[in-house]
């Protein structure tokens, strides 16, 4: 939280997240075993258009238990795109696999499946695409790209509800979809992540090792080291009434995105990539700086806060960051996301705003980039 007038996000909680939560306590199931977390992982999976849905503890443990649980680790090559939050590529590390990085595309910001397809080797065993700040990758070319042996695994915890060319939810298009639901996502239950997939096999496997992998038959008889990446009734009470709320909170976001573009239509300031043939949700209104000099942008984003509001840089892109930069990193020469990154400042997108406070907003990052 922040005490600026206008934070970049904030929770949307309301009287049924209260009541919810009360049951749950109320209920005595406050720990992983619970009518919400079943309720939650049902109606998750509805709401993704799977028949499968593995609540986790958080989105990182998403990725990780995606990975662990198709048995990929060391000497295996990881696809991820350069630009993305940190979590995506750790996720490959702490798996013991090795990221390869690859750039994003200007038009949508997501992974090149061009570059992909020059990416891959005999190594390559999976890839996470990420649909960055709502907008889903381009999924029929990754998977043309990448043939049907590699496990595609959707990094959706920006794009709850967003489509692709195909009309298919995010989280259904790939062999798996893990999502995040921090506090500051689409869908929040405080600290929270799912894990989705058509894949039977592969579901009872991710839940079984989430669960401490203790066989199902013998109660403290474990077969190998699992973890616990559970998510609690409490959280998934959270959820429940979340979930009920989201088509709303979907249609203010994709709103307040709109308000943006109609304040700062005819400046130079391009906002979120909206390609014609996906359905993208908007998480955060980004907006692209004229120029590249990040001493504008940061003199830009100390204007706005001076005023009250709030912004956020673009992610570090991967290859900058110590951990990962002596990772394998494909281009088309220049780095898409470090121009992105350089230009980027994310504004206020909490689903409170106004038309009018979108038109301050927008106002003043018109005077302060002059
Ligand atoms: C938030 C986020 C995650 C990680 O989710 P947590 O729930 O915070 O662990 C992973 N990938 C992306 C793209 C995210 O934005």
């Amino acid at each position: 939280m922040t005490s600026l007038r206008y934070p970049v996000l904030e929770p949307d909680l309301g009287e049924k997240e209260e009541r919810y939560v009360l049951d749950a306590v109320r209920s005595g199931w406050v720990s992983s075993i619970g009518p919400y977390v079943e309720r939650f992982e049902r109606e998750f999976a509805s709401f993704v258009g799977v028949e499968h849905c593995v609540a986790v503890a958080n989105g990182t443990v998403a990725l990780h238990l995606a990975l662990v649980a198709r048995g990929i680790g060391p000497g295996d090559e990881v696809i991820v795109p350069d630009l993305t939050f940190a979590a995506t590529a750790a996720a490959v590390v702490h798996a013991g696999a090795t990221p390869v990085l690859v750039d994003v595309r200007r038009d949508d910001w997501t992974i090149d499946p061009e570059l992909v397809a020059r990416a891959k080797t005999p190594r390559t065993r999976a890839l996470i695409p990420v649909h960055l700040y709502g907008c889903p990758a381009r999924m029929t070319e990754i998977r043309d790209a990448v043939g049907p042996d590699v496990f595609v695994l959707e990094d959706a915890a920006e794009a709850h509800g967003a489509r692709d060319s195909a009309g298919r939810t995010v989280g259904s298009i790939g062999d798996a979809g893990a999502f995040s639901f921090y506090g500051n996502k689409l869908l929040t239950t405080g600290e929270g992540g799912a894990l989705t997939t058509r894949d039977p096999e592969f579901a009872a496997r991710a839940r079984y090792l989430k669960d401490h992998a203790m066989s199902p038959q013998a109660r403290y008889f474990h077969t190998e080291a699992g973890f616990n990446y559970r998510l609690t009734n409490l959280q998934a009470a959270l959820g429940c009434a979340q979930l009920e709320s989201l088509g709303g909170r979907l249609a203010q976001r994709a709103r307040i995105l709109e308000w943006y573009r109609e304040a700062l239509a005819g400046s130079p300031i391009e906002l979120n990539p909206a390609p014609a043939d996906r359905a993208r949700v908007c998480w955060l209104t980004c907006a692209l700086l004229p120029t590249s000099d990040v001493d504008v942008r940061d003199r830009v984003a100390a204007a706005l806060r001076g005023r009250g509001i709030d912004t956020r840089p673009f992610f570090v892109p991967m290859h900058r960051l110590p951990p990962y930069r002596e990772c394998r990193h494909i281009t088309r020469g220049g780095s898409v996301a470090e121009d992105l990154f350089r230009r980027g400042l994310s504004l206020p997108t909490l689903s409170k705003l106004t038309r009018d406070d979108v038109g301050g907003i927008a106002g003043a990052l018109r005077d302060a980039i002059g």
